[in-house]
């Protein structure tokens, strides 16, 4: 075989290499295999180490085009060390993989872009698209851009205005659509069968979802080639965490971490938690939602990989949350005041659910946990509307200054209600 083939998940049928991401025979996903006995000797930490800090030092094992030549440097975010933070869940050895500052447009949706795009010029498209709860939007519309194609994008009509802007300021065509993501995502498979584009997230799908792998690699490299005991992952199409799950396999296979078992949570937002809500009831499939959530990243009722997602948490040891938008709302604040990290409303999911798993004992203290943050707080700042007053000007007089010192110090604390 080759280094990598597309092939059915469920009937094991390959389908070689082609933008196609469900089997005819058995309507079951594609997922790219790789033949990892033709990596075995190159893909090593030594050569790995070498190679520019961004997402392309993997490149092996990912879905790329021969002689693919990366024009930009996504990933390789930082993974910080979280003492504050820890500290406030009552915990030790925390974790921050930061992809708020991911590039170019500040998700993880970057890396899954830019491997869809490498594929779509492979396959000649001169025209992409995707349907998007807003991150994949923005970054869909920046890459085509800078990779000269035609972008389509097609929006619940409710996204935040940042994540709008932040999409037609690439010049790409914005679709606001009357409905949920799942309404979006069904008629953009219909779009996709009428129209030669590169629909990222649904006939390049197989390719896309790889990108994500390279969270996963990254984390164990960055832990000095050392899987975590535990991972929490936010969870919209359910993507995400199983590359995550799928990474820290490939590193066993060849050889570059210590095999350990790596329980891996689920977090969601109790307004759209159709996989975590499987989880809890002990149920292998889910039960389609209709989204009510300020995390309208991971809103989808529906979600593609939810099935496996389920699988992934269940057969690893670990458990699935879910927070209120109120818990959400908190816990973008508490991590940007503990960590100096500001998140959108995904990453208040998962330190909110974070919290809750260490309360429920589900996570030990003295074991390392990574939190994924996957997106920033710049884009989804009407999530904290109202928590900051703006405050009357002053003159700009030191007698002023320490008049409102004065004040500020006797006004006593305002009392929640
Ligand atoms: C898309 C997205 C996710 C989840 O991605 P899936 O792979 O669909 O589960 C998580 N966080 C943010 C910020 C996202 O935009
Ligand atoms: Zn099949």
């Amino acid at each position: 075989m080759a280094r990598y083939e597309l092939r059915c998940r469920e009937c094991g049928k390959t389908w070689g290499h082609q933008p196609r991401s469900i089997c005819d025979d058995c309507f079951s996903p594609l997922e790219v295999f790789y033949d990892y006995d033709s990596v075995r000797a190159t893909f090593t930490r030594e050569r790995i180490s070498q190679q520019p800090p961004n997402m392309w030092r993997y490149a092996e094992l990912l879905p790329l085009p021969e002689g693919f030549r990366p024009s930009l440097p996504v990933g390789f975010t930082p993974l910080l060390n979280a003492p504050h933070l820890a500290e406030r869940l009552g915990t030790k050895r925390l974790f921050i993989k930061n992809d708020a500052v991911c590039l170019p447009t500040l998700s993880f949706k970057d890396r899954v872009v830019a491997v869809a795009l490498a594929q779509a010029r492979n396959f000649g498209f001169d025209t992409v698209a995707c349907s998007s709860t807003g991150n994949l939007a923005n970054s869909v519309a920046a890459q085509a851009a800078r990779g000269g194609f035609q972008a389509w994008v097609f929006i619940p009509s409710d996204l935040e205005p940042a994540k709008i802007l932040g999409t037609k300021v690439y010049g790409a065509r914005v679709v606001p659509i009357a409905g949920s993501y799942d309404q979006v995502n069904r008629l953009c498979s219909q779009i996709a069968d009428e129209h030669r584009w590169g629909f990222v997230n649904v006939n390049l799908r197989a390719y896309y979802a790889e990108g994500s792998k390279t969270v996963g690699f990254e984390i164990a490299e960055q832990l000095r080639w050392r899987l975590p005991d535990n991972v929490v992952v936010p969870m919209a199409g359910g993507s995400l965490i199983n590359k995550i799950k799928k990474a820290f396999d490939e590193l066993i296979e060849l050889g570059l971490v210590e095999p350990k078992p790596v329980k891996i949570f689920g977090a969601q937002a109790t307004g759209c938690s159709p996989i975590s809500t499987a989880v809890k009831a002990g149920q292998s499939d889910i039960e389609p939602q209709k989204p009510a959530t300020l995390a309208r990243s991971l809103a989808i009722g529906n979600p593609a990989d939810g099935h496996y997602a389920i699988k992934t948490i269940t057969k690893s040891g670990g458990w699935a949350e879910d927070v209120s938008d109120r818990e959400v709302v908190e816990c973008i604040q508490l991590l940007a005041e503990t960590e100096g990290v500001f998140t959108e409303t995904a990453g208040g999911v998962t330190v909110g659910s974070a919290r809750k798993l260490y309360q429920q004992g589900r996570i030990a203290p003295d074991e390392t946990t990574v939190l994924c943050i996957t997106g920033n707080g710049l884009k989804t700042t009407d999530a904290l509307a109202g928590k900051y007053e703006t405050e009357a000007a002053i003159p700009p007089k030191l007698v002023e200054f320490e008049k409102y010192l004065q004040n500020t110090l006797e006004v006593p604390e305002t009392v929640e209600v």
